[in-house]
């Protein structure tokens, strides 16, 4: 689904990036743990093009993000991505904020976005806010309606940028509970997050990132067990 090969990125003279492979398969669920300032958000917004990569190959389902034919604006909806912000527009009511997209970029009716609309907030547990405005809502419940809006363009690999890190503890639970409810589904999704315990149920393959490379990767059993980069071990006895 996702293939990054010797990815680079600088801005000016930072070099942020420095080298990264990286493939994830369909279905598969990727947790990407590191300290701040290593990469990890650089990484995401490359693959949607959000930020453009300096050197180096991203194919997204087979379209390769460098090429000047390929359309931009698909892959973007073929990878969702939701933020740590929810980013939500707040003069719209929640089934707006969720249906915007199927309706402009979809092309879908009114009747049928509404009806798919519902069901997503169905899904992530919201669908009695419908009419509510984001201001109405916590935290858990505008990401967990960023999330029922990055489904409704049927993407086929959701990136996740530390979906939880702006949320009040109680209200952590409730959004990662949705996202294992999704990778459960088969979704394919990259997550960054400081949620070891999300990142050791879920995940199929942790990758930790340090000063821009990927300093190790492995099976949940093995990157948590097992940690052989100093770097990695130094990390894990801070946040663990
Ligand atoms: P992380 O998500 O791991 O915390 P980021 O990918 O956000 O790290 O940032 C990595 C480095 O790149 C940081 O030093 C950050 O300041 C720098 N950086 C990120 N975005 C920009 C930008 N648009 N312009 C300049 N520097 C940036
Ligand atoms: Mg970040």
């Amino acid at each position: 689904m996702i293939k990054i090969k010797n990815l680079h990125k600088n801005f000016g003279m930072l070099q942020v990036i420095k080298g990264i492979n990286l493939h994830v398969k369909s279905g598969e669920v990727v947790c990407i743990i590191g300290p701040s300032g290593s990469g990890k958000s650089t990484v995401l917004r490359c693959i949607n093009k959000l930020e453009v990569p300096s050197s180096g190959t991203i194919e997204v389902d087979g379209y390769d993000i460098m090429d000047k034919q390929t359309n931009i604006n698909k892959v973007r909806t073929e990878a969702g991505m939701v933020f740590q912000q929810f980013n939500l527009f707040p003069h719209m009511t929640i089934l707006e904020n969720v249906t915007l997209g199927p309706l402009k970029v979809r092309n879908m009716s009114k009747g049928d976005a509404n009806a798919l609309g519902l069901k997503l907030l169905d899904k992530v547990g919201l669908k009695e806010k419908a009419i509510n405005f984001p201001d109405q809502l916590s935290g858990g419940q505008k990401q967990r309606v960023a999330i029922a809006r990055s489904l409704a363009l049927q993407p086929k690999v959701i990136l996740f940028d530390e979906p939880t890190s702006a949320l009040d503890p109680e209200l952590v639970g409730e959004v990662l509970d949705v996202m294992q409810k999704l990778a459960k589904e088969g979704m394919t999704m990259i997550v960054v997050t400081h949620e070891m315990g999300f990142a050791k149920e879920v995940a199929d393959r942790v990758i930790f990132i340090d000063e821009g490379v990927i300093q190790e990767e492995g099976s949940p059993q093995e990157f948590f067990s097992n940690p052989k980069n100093p770097r990695l071990k130094d990390f894990l006895g801070k946040v663990v």
